[in-house]
């Protein structure tokens, strides 16, 4: 049975049994809407973890003034039974006075490596997503907890903060789980028309071109310009970022670089969609 839990105070009170009972706790933090990538994130985290905790809350701080925060997708009760098929024990989902009853002024920055890629045009957005992971870290201590590669950033962030900050607890990150035509599943393709639908993928198709030509050693500036005129072309959106940067201390690419990850961002209608492909520069020697 999944339950639902609404208030710190009884998070609090399952969390601290769980602990004197001496189980393990893995977290899998959403804004729900879940789809089968929220899903394959608590499937990996039942696996490893005596108790599955997924906390669904569209966290205000996270949005900008003329983002989505008012039309992102709600609906608790199906979330909840979705959670339930893949064996979470609590649904976490407070309400935003809960989570921020108070607000003392002080505030997390997430600093240079969130003014790139999507923090360049969500000024403040990491800075939101760090604030409710740490407050659900200390929520839910948990031992794991778990996190997309589709928000490969977002990642690379936390993963920053727990090993700066000395959270007690590892970061599992789960590969991208895609359509069957390669679109990465996320909650905000529902905004999609048919249309839009068809033209999407042609960000994936994009990131898989543009791989392929740098590792069969096209120079990574002609392969990326090349991979651009290609979405731009099928997806008829316009591109707010597709880099290739070292990855996971994305900077720019040298010839000491290794590993990478090759990202975009694209507007399809007024639906911004977010992918990424992480992948060894050696990979083909
Ligand atoms: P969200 O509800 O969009 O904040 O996502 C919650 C978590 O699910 C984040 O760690 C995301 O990276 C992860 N996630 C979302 N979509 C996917 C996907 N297609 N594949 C893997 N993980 C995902």
């Amino acid at each position: 049975m999944t339950k639902v839990v609404q208030t710190i105070a009884e998070l609090k009170a399952f969390v601290r049994d769980t602990k004197q009972a001496g189980n393990t706790i893995g977290l899998v933090p959403t804004m729900g809407a879940l789809h089968e990538g929220h899903l394959t994130l608590a499937a990996q985290a039942r696996n490893e973890n005596d108790v599955v905790v997924m906390s669904v809350f569209v966290n205000p701080k996270q949005f900008g003034p003329n983002e989505d925060f008012d039309t992102y997708p709600r609906d608790l009760e199906g979330d909840t039974k979705l959670a339930a098929s893949v064996g979470v024990d609590v649904v976490f989902a407070p309400s935003t006075e809960e989570m921020y009853p108070t607000d003392g002024g002080i505030t997390i920055r997430a600093g240079r490596a969130a003014e790139i890629l999507c923090g360049a045009s969500r000024p403040g957005h990491f800075d939101g997503v760090l604030q409710v992971v740490a407050k659900l870290f200390h929520l839910v201590e948990p031992t794991r907890a778990y996190f997309g590669q589709k928000d490969a950033q977002q990642v690379a962030l936390i993963e920053t903060m727990v090993r700066d900050y000395n959270f007690p607890l590892e970061i599992c990150t789960v590969p991208i789980v895609r359509e069957a035509d390669g679109l990465a599943k996320s909650s905000r393709n529902v905004y999609l028309t048919a249309e839009e639908r068809q033209q999407a993928v042609g960000l994936y198709n994009g990131l898989k071109f543009a791989k392929e030509a740098i590792l069969s050693g096209k120079p990574m500036g002609i392969a990326m310009m090349a991979a651009r005129d290609q979405i731009a072309r099928e997806t008829g959106g316009e591109i707010d970022y597709f880099e290739c940067l070292s990855y996971p201390d994305l900077k720019s690419i040298d010839g000491q670089t290794t590993d990478v990850l090759l990202a975009g961002a694209v507007y399809i209608g007024k639906t911004r969609l977010i992918d990424n492909m992480i992948f060894n520069l050696k990979e083909n020697n």
